[in-house]
């Protein structure tokens, strides 16, 4: 049996894909706030739609080649608030990933920056866009931000996406949303959390990224929540995420076993079950998590989604990637320029 439903990624950042390459910041971070402010903020300001568009394209071919067929993502563009969520929709569309977009609110940039972001995920979801109500984190944002924001995604009847103690920075950020907290919100991260930490919600592990902003790992095993997983914009390719999330379990835990981080990643069909009707045929036959957990480089041999081929023999079969990759070099270069 060489097939699997398509691959969920329950948390991405697809406006990061073009960071890769960009030139160095003032100084070399030193903590997670600082990776933040010198890396993180700096790159969101500087986006405008055409970067953004070919910064989604990129990542959504990027997606599908690794047989990720449903992203979850989650987005900041402060300078080109007003739009943004349809350039990213409308990026995946042509590629023929499915993706759940959402604006992540915060008063970083004051109160009108708060605003035009929660109507950023208003309008979306009232033309009728598949998404959430974005939330940066709670740190960023005032007490009245935060109720804005889950009373619009109740509204709506959608999740709040947000991202939760990643750093020690957010580490207040539970005992201000634990009353507005639901079931379909996505908690993400949570490596400071508590084990009583009492919010509703899946949590999503993000193993790569925890290293790569040395904030520490998560254990989200020991959470009485759902647990699925992200790869916080460091691409989508799941199975690696997958191995990544099964390395820190067993590193932190002798016993642990790779059907736990297989559970994890599979908890992306409960988040985004149309991505269940997909279909990746692969180049291995033993796909079961004690295979796949000790075997890299396993790839798609043809994607389908919706019905629809759309990854056959190494190639796209709606976008042309030579040019997918040279506009979107063209867009870096613009981008690490404003940088
Ligand atoms: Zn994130």
């Amino acid at each position: 049996m060489n097939t699997t439903p398509g691959l969920v990624c329950s948390h991405h950042h697809l406006y990061s894909s073009l960071a890769r390459g960009m030139p160095p910041p003032p100084h070399t971070p030193i903590d997670f706030a600082d990776i933040l402010e010198m890396i993180w903020w700096r790159l969101d300001q500087a986006l405008d739609l055409d970067i953004l568009y070919w910064s989604a394209k990129l990542g959504a071919l990027e997606a599908i080649r690794q047989g990720t067929t449903a992203i979850i993502d989650h987005h900041e563009s402060p300078t080109v608030i007003d739009g943004s969520l349809s350039v990213i929709a409308e990026a995946c569309a042509e590629v023929g990933v499915r993706v759940n977009c959402s604006y992540g609110v915060t008063d970083r940039h004051g109160p009108e920056g708060a605003k035009r972001g929660l109507l950023e995920n208003e309008r979306f979801l009232k033309d009728g866009g598949k998404g959430m109500v974005g939330v940066h984190a709670a740190f960023t944002c005032s007490d009245e931000t935060l109720e804005s924001a889950a009373q619009l995604a109740s509204d709506f009847q959608v999740g709040v996406h947000i991202h939760v103690a990643e750093g020690k920075v957010d580490a207040e950020a539970p005992a201000r949303i634990r009353h507005l907290t639901d079931e379909n919100w996505l908690i993400i991260h949570g490596v400071h959390l508590e084990e009583d930490h009492g919010l509703q919600g899946t949590i999503v592990h993000n193993p790569r990224s925890n290293m790569n902003n040395s904030v520490g790992y998560a254990r989200p095993s020991r959470f009485q929540n759902r647990i699925a997983l992200g790869t916080d914009g460091i691409g989508a390719d799941m199975l690696e995420e997958f191995r990544v999330a099964y390395a820190r379990h067993r590193e932190d835990e002798v016993t642990a076993t790779p059907d736990i981080s297989w559970d994890w990643l599979a908890a992306g069909w409960d988040l985004f079950p149309e991505a269940i009707d997909d279909k990746v045929t692969w180049d291995y036959d033993q796909l079961d998590a004690w295979h796949l957990a000790y075997t890299s480089g396993v790839r798609p041999l043809e994607v389908e989604i919706g019905d629809e081929v759309v990854w056959k023999d190494g190639l796209s079969t709606r976008v042309d990637e030579d040019e997918v990759r040279a506009k979107s070099a063209e867009a870096a270069k613009k981008l690490h320029e404003r940088l």
